[in-house]
């Protein structure tokens, strides 16, 4: 018996119905990941009990002078792990961090440049119904139809038009590298500034496999559980410690109010995680997962949205078969495979159908699939995709059922928290 189990049993059944959900199914949200036991041992720690208002030798409290040393930690280790001059590691998510930067370098009414939603943006970049797309005047741009990558000259047209504060890089379903540079270009040519949202392959850059935004941003921000696979939190890291003030002033008092000290030390525990050379060779496999995965599921018959990925995630246009998202990840789920619709470039559908899937191997990666496994997971989600493409909207529950069949059997090769 855990004290969870003895005080409270029905937070403690949600609890392990999570855990069983987690181990007998196959995980392809590309924005999640399998935290190791540190972490959530860091995270699960009296660090929740602290008020520590402040920064690190300047709080508003007394008694943080282990908070001071698990904060200072968390941005030391972020800063060598980023290889940049400052970081702020309290913001509570990826939306705060987002939220703090706007605070910081942008007055409600002024112009913001962001990559639309349905283009694979994020809301948080000037989406209309996000705070960022109500308080500032957002122009979003787009993806070009013939390949599906960033449309650059749209970007500077738009910007040299509107004249943007905040140029936005980065996003939630964009498979290929940014062209960190030309972004930068545009920026300086209309005097804004550039944030480039590296919450998605902030683990790649981390381990070295994936560009930089930093040499060219003026601020970057991430979350800190995806690639990176870290607790859930978000982080402002930059080069300028002018700008950096700005920032934590913005984080807090602006935004947020007390730390949370707990998912700091949990962000220390990650950061120096991803310091060890182990997670480069983690990093290298999330991108070999991904393309193997994608490859798969372009052999049997599905439309890969700018023709592969770079990435851990890839976007499957399921026109080609027919299908919708919304049946797809429900059927897909029915057989033990999560992941989520997610509209394609230039999607005739609404969000809440879809005519794509999106799909991402961190998690997979973290549990210890290769690349045989992830075809496997391909030719698993095809079986699935094809039992609906030939049933109509409720597919196939014998395929469904004989798939399910293969993923626990793969899950159970492939244990998360084996021993625990
Ligand atoms: N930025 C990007 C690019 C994201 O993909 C996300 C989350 O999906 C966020 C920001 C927001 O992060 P959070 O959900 O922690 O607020």
């Amino acid at each position: 018996d855990t004290h969870l189990t003895v005080a409270d049993t029905a937070v403690a059944d949600a609890v392990a119905a999570e855990l069983d959900r987690q181990q007998h199914q196959i995980e392809l949200i590309a924005s999640e990941n399998i935290v190791s036991r540190a972490v959530l041992e860091a995270q699960g720690s009296v660090f929740t009990n602290k008020y520590a208002e402040g920064y690190p030798g300047k709080r508003y409290y007394q008694g943080c002078a282990p908070s001071d040393a698990v904060e200072t930690l968390a941005i030391d280790r972020a800063k060598a792990l980023f290889n940049c001059a400052y970081a702020n590691v309290q913001p509570h998510s990826g939306a705060q961090a987002n939220g703090a930067v706007m605070l910081a370098l942008v007055k409600p009414g002024e112009t913001i440049l962001g990559m639309s939603l349905d283009a694979g943006g994020h809301l948080t970049h000037g989406a209309a119904p996000s705070m960022s797309g109500k308080w500032f005047n957002a122009v979003q741009y787009g993806v070009r139809r013939e390949d599906h990558l960033i449309d650059y000259d749209e970007v500077e047209r738009l910007a040299v038009e509107h004249k943007p504060v905040l140029i936005i890089a980065g996003g939630s379903a964009y498979p290929r590298i940014i062209d960190f540079a030309r972004f930068r270009a545009i920026a300086d040519k209309v005097g804004a500034k550039l944030l480039v949202d590296m919450a998605h392959f902030a683990g790649l850059v981390a381990a070295g496999i994936h560009p930089s935004p930093l040499p060219h941003a003026d601020v970057v921000t991430t979350t800190t559980h995806k690639t990176l696979r870290g607790p859930r939190g978000g982080m402002i890291l930059s080069n300028d410690e002018a700008l950096g003030k700005k920032f934590n002033s913005a984080v807090f008092p602006g935004m947020q109010g007390g730390p949370l000290m707990h998912v700091i030390a949990a962000k220390a525990v990650a950061f120096g995680e991803a310091l060890q050379p182990e997670f480069k060779d983690y990093a290298a496999r999330i991108v070999a997962n991904a393309q193997t995965l994608a490859a798969r599921l372009k052999d049997r018959g599905c439309a890969v949205v700018a023709g592969g990925t770079d990435t851990h995630l890839a976007l499957i246009d399921l026109t080609p078969k027919g299908i919708t998202g919304k049946d797809a990840d429900e059927a897909l789920e029915r057989a033990g495979i999560t992941c989520n619709k997610n509209g394609v470039p230039f999607d005739p559908l609404p969000p809440t159908k879809t005519s794509g899937i999106r799909v991402g191997s961190p998690a997979g990666t973290t549990r210890g699939f290769g690349q045989s496994e992830f075809a496997a997971i391909g030719d698993m989600i095809a079986d699935v995709l094809d039992g609906l493409a030939a049933n109509g909207e409720h597919g196939n529950a014998d395929v469904e059922k004989a798939v399910n069949v293969r993923v626990r059997a793969l899950c159970a090769r492939f244990p998360i928290y084996p021993n625990a």
